[in-house]
């Protein structure tokens, strides 16, 4: 399989169209067998739910070169499951998750020549998503839905090396008690743009968001969640059902337990807990864990003793291992790691 000519380690985080993807529409109260198409575009009515109500939910994934050549993606069970449970929520119909897995494969293998070579730091990002299609104007679930799977190459997410972020508390709130937090919806990042517009122009990289209820603890940022190392080196994720529950994360957890030996949990973690927290990092498909060098609430400034220059040394290993896992370098446990080709 030829490569296209991609200059991958350079390739940044945006869209570039591929040759496939994967189609499947819902009608009549079934999902049809869903196809591979080259058409990028999308004809819908006017009036689609989706654009009327923004009744839409999606999940992100990456498929990666190992170091012996074959081509994986990481728990794509974990993915089509959240997608029902996102699905779910908004009253949508679910993609069978059996079908959804097979479907990545599908599409991925379709697209084989994006997939960036091992070593590039570059990676088939996967991107399945699924909305309401036809016309609805009273405020109701659609009748029909369309499910698809786009992929588009990234770029290494750490170019020229890693920077530590710097967030603010935020007075913006991402998600009630009891609303939609916890699901993948579009919803949540049509809400957060303003937020985080704000944010750069003040000069921060992200926001961190407060739970809405009682503006005490930690949540998560528009699109990653925190993950923290206490001063006695004890590895603490916040907990809360408003918060997407992170595959990065979860696994994370389980790496920290069981490869590096550490005690991990997840917990409520107070506001006022994290100047006292030795290492903070954001976790996510996108760059798997994103360290965080400072912490600015309303003027003051909590600087992780990480420092601004480099991860903090769990964070490091943590990242290296579980990445390690991904490539193919480090043993993966049962069913982590699901071979494309
Ligand atoms: C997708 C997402 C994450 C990260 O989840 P992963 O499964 O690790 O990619 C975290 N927070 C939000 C709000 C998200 O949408």
């Amino acid at each position: 399989m030829e490569k296209k000519n991609i200059d991958w380690a350079n390739l940044g985080f945006g869209y570039v169209q591929t040759d496939y993807r994967f189609v499947s529409n819902f009608k009549d109260g079934a999902w049809d067998d869903g196809i591979l198409t080259e058409d990028a575009n999308v004809v819908i009515n006017e009036c689609a739910g989706v654009l009327q109500y923004a009744q839409t939910v999606f999940e992100g994934m990456k498929a990666y070169t190992t170091q012996d050549g074959r081509i994986v993606t990481f728990r794509p069970d974990l993915n089509a499951e959240r997608m029902a449970q996102s699905a779910a929520r908004l009253e949508m119909p679910v993609f069978p998750q059996d079908k959804f897995i097979e479907a990545v494969i599908k599409v991925v293998k379709a697209n084989e020549a994006y997939v960036p070579p091992y070593g590039s730091g570059a990676t088939l990002y996967v991107r399945p998503y699924m909305f309401g299609s036809n016309p609805v104007i009273g405020v109701k679930p659609a009748d029909e839905y369309q499910f698809r799977i786009l992929t588009t190459p990234v770029g290494p997410y750490f170019k020229g090396g890693v920077k530590p972020l710097t967030i603010r508390v935020c007075d913006f709130d991402r998600a009630a008690p009891n609303g939609t937090g916890h699901i993948k919806a579009g919803l949540n990042y049509a809400m957060s743009l303003h937020a985080i517009v704000d944010a750069h122009k003040q000069g921060y990289d992200e926001n961190m968001y407060l739970d809405a209820a009682t503006r005490t603890y930690v949540e998560e940022t528009g699109g990653a969640n925190f993950l923290f190392v206490t001063r006695d080196g004890k590895v603490v994720t916040p907990k809360s059902n408003s918060i997407l529950p992170s595959i990065t994360r979860r696994s994370l957890i389980q790496v920290a337990q069981e490869y590096l030996g550490l005690e991990a949990e997840e917990r409520e973690i107070p506001l006022e807990e994290v100047k006292d927290m030795a290492e903070c990092g954001l976790c996510g498909t996108a760059a798997v864990i994103s360290p965080v060098g400072k912490i600015v609430d309303h003027g003051k400034e909590i600087c992780l003793p990480s420092g601004m220059t480099e991860m903090g040394p769990i964070t490091k290993k943590l990242y290296e291992t579980l990445t390690g896992i991904q490539m193919g370098s480090i043993k993966a446990p049962e069913g982590w790691v699901v071979e494309v080709k």
